[in-house]
């Protein structure tokens, strides 16, 4: 029996409109949806987005660009971060897919092939991962003034600390760079951008974790719930270990629920100190988690509950990506592909 991995679209939206309510009326809201939208679903998710009133979309890689125009329809426009690449043309023909084109060959390529098409320009202003630096731009300012994109953007590599010098730093060079680039909108803030404030908003906004209830958005709405069903329960006496290794040994008698789930699922065996919850009652995960399996502490509950809840308004993706040394963006698209999923607010 699968686990039931519940994702509640109404909050999705809820923080959508939460995030767009934080800049000014001017500035449009977009949606990050990569990665199959952090995992929780893009073909779900995205038209949810879109019935709540987003129109511009961003992606990853061409493929998914493909996969979501199935679902949105020719209206929405899809960015796709990664540009273009070799094999990527018919995602711009037959898909209407719009690349953020990030170097000067990406630029010529498409200057080549697609003129007349939309196209985005990504800029480095200091995070050395994509876009384009001065000189690299420069190289290329007319074809780019050429193409008249419809979008210049740029990402922040620290948005999430607030007071990191980075920000200011990368906020004055998007400033002085786009500047020099004839586009329709400017786009530099993420979620930790959008709550930064007004000043690295722009045009355009592009919103991915906060969407689906992750830090650094405090405010957000909690998206997901896991319950994990019970497999069967035993009694273990004191002396007696439980799981691989036997790393967990029971110092009075005991009762310990198997239930279904385990790294297979995206559980990080690394994550330690977990509880699942019985309504708002902690049990101690005990023992090792094991591919599909997890064996809980159920002993102080008075009746044996027909699952257990891991992720759900009390323990976080982020609480428990504190627990596994990660953070929520890993804990979300790590969600495997056995559970049963349950759309909240079609
Ligand atoms: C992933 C990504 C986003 C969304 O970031 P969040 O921190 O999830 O809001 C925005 N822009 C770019 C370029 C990205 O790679």
């Amino acid at each position: 029996m699968q686990a039931t991995l519940s994702i509640d679209l109404g909050a999705i939206c809820a923080n959508w409109r939460a995030l767009d309510a934080l800049s000014g009326p001017q500035v449009e809201t977009g949606a990050v949806v990569k990665a199959d939208a952090y995992g929780l679903g893009a073909a779900k998710v995205a038209p949810a987005l879109k019935a709540a009133g987003a129109k511009r979309f961003f992606v990853a890689q061409a493929e998914e660009a493909v996969a979501l125009r199935a679902v949105l329809g020719p209206e929405a426009v899809i960015y796709n971060f990664s540009g273009l690449m070799p094999g990527d043309d018919e995602a711009v023909v037959e898909h209407g897919m719009v690349p953020v084109l990030n170097s000067a060959a990406q630029v010529k390529a498409f200057a080549g092939k697609f003129k007349g098409r939309p196209c985005g320009i990504q800029l480095d202003t200091g995070m050395n991962r994509l876009g384009m630096e001065a000189l690299e731009t420069a190289s290329v300012g007319f074809d780019i003034a050429a193409l008249q994109p419809d979008l210049v953007m740029s990402h922040l590599a620290c948005a999430d600390e607030p007071l990191h010098p980075m920000n200011a730093t990368q906020l004055a060079t998007f400033s002085a760079m786009s500047f020099a680039i004839p586009a329709r909108q400017k786009s530099l803030g993420a979620t930790g951008g959008v709550l930064l404030g007004a000043p690295f908003h722009f045009d355009l906004t592009r919103p991915g974790i906060g969407l689906y209830g992750g830090l650094p958005f405090k405010g957000a709405h909690p998206v997901v719930e896991l319950a994990l069903p019970l497999i069967q329960v035993r009694d273990v006496l004191p002396g007696e270990g439980v799981g691989y290794g036997a790393t967990w040994v029971a110092t009075r008698p005991s009762r310990i629920a198997t239930v279904s789930g385990g790294y297979a699922d995206g559980i990080l065996r690394a994550a330690g100190g977990l509880s699942l919850y019985a309504g708002k009652t902690p049990c101690p995960v005990v023992g090792r988690i094991s591919m599909d399996l997890i064996t809980v502490d159920i002993t102080d509950l008075p009746e044996t509950p027909a699952s257990l809840s891991l992720l759900n308004t009390v323990q976080t993706v982020d609480l428990l990506a504190e627990k596994a040394g990660t953070i929520g963006y890993e804990i979300l698209t790590s969600l495997g592909g056995r559970y049963q999923r349950r759309y909240l607010g079609e």
